[in-house]
């Protein structure tokens, strides 16, 4: 393709927007970054470091001095991709990235406005030579008002529940499905609600329900848009 572009995909946690990401960005051979496994990058960090993190669901949370505490280990913190797997501080971390703990406390970490800045950045660093397809929360409409091609991903909360539920019995562990349910449910929620950057579909995005679809038919509907140039924000 011509020019430099960049494609945002959002929506909610579980609806696939990885899996999809990955073999999009495969088939037009750009680069992929998975927003998300930053700001749990710097949860792993946090938790690694012995910080409760538990007081960020808490109504006060901004007054609580461990904040700049977090915010030091996110100003400290060096994040690469190398193919498809983060390296956090010159190590590989994609399996410590994605433990429950880390999936309990991330949104938490993601409300603060001085971690996300820093993510922001970097993320607009990372791309600033290459095209690239960025998934996450907030690309559409703060990381990339001005994407070439917004996505926005979502299907039925119970739907995401059994795909994350399949995913985590491949590899061999077993889940209560329903803690699922509410554990993809209160992440939406405090994704949503959050003063910073909270998790909405860009005016300009094409919304795209995978309930009912294959992760093959998502991959080829996105693609297909993008190749055709339909989709472009002009
Ligand atoms: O995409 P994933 O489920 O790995 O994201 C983990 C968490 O990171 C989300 O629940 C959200 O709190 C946060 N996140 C965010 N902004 C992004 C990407 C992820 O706040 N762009």
């Amino acid at each position: 393709m011509e020019k430099k572009f960049i494609i945002a995909i959002d929506g909610p946690a579980g609806a696939g927007k990885s899996t999809i990401a990955k073999l999009v960005a495969k088939k037009l051979g750009i680069i992929y970054i998975d927003t998300g496994a930053m700001y749990r990058a710097i949860t792993y960090k946090c938790l690694l470091s012995g910080i409760d993190l538990r007081f960020l669901s808490e109504d006060d949370y901004e007054s609580n001095s461990l904040i700049s505490d977090i915010i030091e280990i996110a100003k400290n913190t060096e994040i690469n991709f190398y193919g498809d797997s983060i390296y956090v501080d010159e190590k590989n971390k994609d399996d410590e990235i994605r433990s429950s703990e880390v999936t309990k406390n991330v949104s938490g970490v993601s409300k603060i406005k001085e971690v996300r800045e820093i993510m922001v950045l970097l993320q607009r660093d990372i791309t600033q030579k290459s095209s690239a397809l960025l998934d996450g929360r907030d690309i559409g409409t703060v990381v990339f008002p001005n994407a070439d091609y917004k996505f926005f991903l979502t299907a039925e909360v119970s739907e995401r529940a059994r795909r994350r539920y399949n995913q985590l019995l491949e590899k061999g562990i077993e889940v209560d499905f329903d803690s699922l349910v509410d554990e993809i449910r209160a992440r939406d929620e405090q994704d949503m609600n959050r003063k910073v950057s909270p998790l909405k579909k860009a005016s300009d995005a094409i919304e795209v329900d995978s309930t009912n679809m294959s992760i093959q038919e998502v991959v080829d509907f996105i693609t297909k848009t993008v190749l055709e140039g339909s989709g472009r924000n002009v």
